[in-house]
């Protein structure tokens, strides 16, 4: 294939070419989810607590406002949000009051494929356990509800992902430019300093929004990737398993003069995932919100399949996992062309490394509980 390059998107804006795979095909997100769904249902007993501590609002006071972010196409945040939606309910006629009118809001960023979703939401016609739904579009680091209008925020895998690309490490010739690698995973460390920098100020910039947005005694319950090692540069066998072979594959299409080398050094994915430590720091330093709970949760493999000695099904399974993630991000920086190249290298180096990815693929998350100081 001839060297193509000129349709290449340079200083990428994240916001509008991040979102997962939109539709219902094989490398969709709804088709590639089923981890996130299955890691969302093991931590319900702990969002479970998190509804049993919320403050009820009567009836007479209107709707109770609960709203996902980052909610993408699929069925996940549906499932969820019913579960949500019905566990609060109870917990109205437990207390033996009169559960007031439910209103839901799916939020991603306007690339998101809403019309996806909006075909799978359940229609509302305000009878008990039912509720009203909402698409909203934007980004979830800046303001998105008027003030204190919102009761519940719920975001699930989501708040990893960067606001943007640090532009310093994308400049060659600049300190952080990240030379080799598609991740901060063993990158240097005023490349890795560079992300961690943008995610405190990215995590910054979304509890400020939510403080304003919160009704008071409102709360939030986030689940996003973490890591246990305090070392950034370490950002976990997710991150290192995901990273390995996509920057391998990366380097296929370089060595078959497919792309530049710059080209390749210059995709980046705007993935962080901090420790504990940091994140909390971020939050103790904003002073908006007080910390019921905060761990780290060990979901086990990011690969569901049926036989885990199929090598081509976990080849497959992965690689339409990584397409449905940064297929965009892909389409964006080499063409869809070009992408295509790239997932068929990434491939091969799959189906002969099979059984490393079962067995390092394991997911690791920061689930938080937080309320409104
Ligand atoms: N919560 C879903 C989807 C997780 S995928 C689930 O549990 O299955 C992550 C989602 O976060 C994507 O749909 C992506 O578009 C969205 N996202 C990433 N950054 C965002 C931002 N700044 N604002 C809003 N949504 C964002």
């Amino acid at each position: 294939m001839a060297r193509k390059e000129n349709y290449v998107v340079s200083n990428m804006n994240v916001e509008s070419v991040l979102s997962m795979k939109g539709g219902k095909g094989e490398d969709s997100y709804d088709n590639n989810s089923k981890m996130q769904e299955q890691h969302a249902r093991s931590v319900l007993h702990l969002l479970m607590e998190d509804l049993d501590g919320v403050r009820l609002s009567s009836a007479a006071a209107g709707a109770f406002v609960v709203a996902d972010l980052g909610c993408s196409s699929g069925r996940n945040a549906i499932n969820t949000m019913e579960f949500m939606i019905n566990h609060l309910t109870e917990h109205y006629t437990v207390a033996a009051e009169e559960p007031p009118e439910f209103s839901a809001f799916f939020c991603d960023l306007p690339s998101n494929d809403f019309n996806t979703l909006f075909q799978l939401l359940p229609p509302s016609d305000g009878s008990s356990g039912s509720y009203f739904t909402a698409g909203l579009a934007g980004s979830f680091y800046r303001r998105l509800f008027p003030a204190k209008s919102v009761d519940f925020f719920y975001s699930a895998f989501s708040l990893h992902w960067l606001s943007q690309i640090p532009k310093e490490v994308m400049e060659k010739g600049s300190a952080a430019y990240n030379e080799g690698r598609v991740t901060i995973h063993g990158a240097k460390e005023s490349t890795v300093n560079a992300y961690k920098k943008q995610f405190q100020s990215d995590l910054g910039a979304f509890l400020r929004s939510r403080s304003k947005e919160l009704k008071p005694g409102g709360s939030m319950f986030l689940m996003l990737l973490g890591r246990t090692s305090p070392d950034p540069a370490d950002q976990g066998a997710w991150i290192l398993t995901f990273s390995t072979r996509y920057q391998d594959a990366w380097n296929d299409l370089v060595q078959e003069g497919l792309i530049s080398s710059e080209k390749g050094d210059t995709f980046n994915i705007p993935i962080y995932t901090p420790s504990l430590e940091e994140f909390k720091e971020v939050v103790e330093r904003d002073g908006a919100f007080i910390i019921n709970k905060l761990q780290l949760f060990h979901g086990g493999s990011a690969l569901i399949i049926d036989d885990p000695n199929d090598a081509v099904e976990i080849s497959r399974a992965y690689v339409s996992l990584c397409r449905s993630l940064t297929g965009g991000l892909v389409d964006a920086h080499i063409g869809d062309q070009l992408g295509h190249e790239l997932f068929s290298r990434l491939l091969s180096r799959a189906v002969a490394q099979a059984k490393e990815l079962m067995d390092q693929f394991q997911l690791v998350h920061i689930v938080a509980s937080l309320t409104l100081a």
